[in-house]
């Protein structure tokens, strides 16, 4: 299957916010090779901008927009939104949301240029959190929110360190590049 990412960036941010993008691009290659180690499952990933134009009238921006975006692209393919905004409804404890084949986060930009540790704390961490529902749905989990929410709580309010890993996706503390919650419980 593919694991399709999309990085939506307004028009006139595109060039200040092109080193997000190209951290995204590296990120697709971490969690292809994360989901097959923990969800034992094979998927080929892609990373793409979505430039949207603001036009005259602000578009109101939400979940249902990026359902159709995913609809007429393909509902065989999962897309993954890092939205710069936060979905007006979810269930979810991370500021993301997901359904069948379908995932999006608010992508948080980072107040300044070239800070990575802000990217993968705030941001990669959240696309793990959703990967993992949807993973655990697939592999027919029945308790596949709650098992996340659990593990997630304890990243919030238990002081639980998220995993780290480096460029060549090992466990590292000291050059970490990626971030997830913790996996142990959920090798599947
Ligand atoms: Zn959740």
């Amino acid at each position: 299957m593919l694991l399709h990412f999309i990085f939506l960036v307004k028009e006139e941010e595109l060039e200040e916010r092109k080193w997000e993008f190209q951290y995204v691009e590296k990120m697709a290659g971490f969690y292809k090779s994360w989901i097959e180690r923990v969800f034992s499952k094979k998927v080929d990933v892609q990373s793409d901008e979505m430039i949207v134009r603001s036009g005259n009238r602000p578009l109101i921006m939400d979940t249902p927009i990026l359902l159709d975006d995913h609809s007429s692209r393909g509902e065989q393919i999962f897309h993954f939104y890092l939205a710069y905004f936060r979905p007006l409804w979810t269930d979810c404890t991370c500021e993301g949301y997901f359904a069948e084949n379908f995932g999006m986060i608010w992508w948080q930009k980072s107040p300044k240029k070239g800070d990575i540790e802000f990217l993968r704390e705030k941001n990669c961490t959240k696309v793990s959190h959703e990967l993992a529902h949807e993973f655990l749905r697939m592999a027919k989990f029945k308790n596949y929110k709650e098992i996340v929410h659990e593990i997630w709580d304890k990243h919030l309010f238990a002081s639980q360190p998220f995993e780290h890993y480096d460029a060549s996706y090992k466990r590292s503390e000291n050059d970490a590049l990626f971030a997830t919650l913790d996996t142990s419980s959920l090798k599947t």
